[in-house]
């Protein structure tokens, strides 16, 4: 989903109120609750940092990555539902 990635901030540096320091990459993710595969299934992760390379990564922590910090992916999820139904753009 190119909207995700074109338009939306790193959830975590957001979070964090960090200075995002690369571009923002749709990170699939491989969840067990049922939602199979799809385009809604992606979040908003800084390329480097947070969602490739970085050691709190999402490709590092894999499950823990949430838990980690201290989010609930079904509430992000939801949140970005949200904000993409009221979009302007
Ligand atoms: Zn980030």
């Amino acid at each position: 989903m190119v909207w995700v990635s074109t338009t939306q901030r790193c959830l975590i540096c957001e979070m964090l109120g960090e200075r995002q320091e690369t571009r923002t990459e749709s990170a699939h993710l491989n969840g067990t609750t049922g939602a199979k595969g799809s385009n809604w299934y992606v979040v908003p992760l800084c390329a480097w940092e947070h969602h490739q390379h970085g050691k709190f990564s999402e490709h590092a922590l894999q499950g823990e990555f949430w838990s980690f910090w201290g989010m609930d992916k079904d509430t992000v999820l939801c949140g970005l539902w949200e904000k993409f139904k009221a979009r302007k753009t």
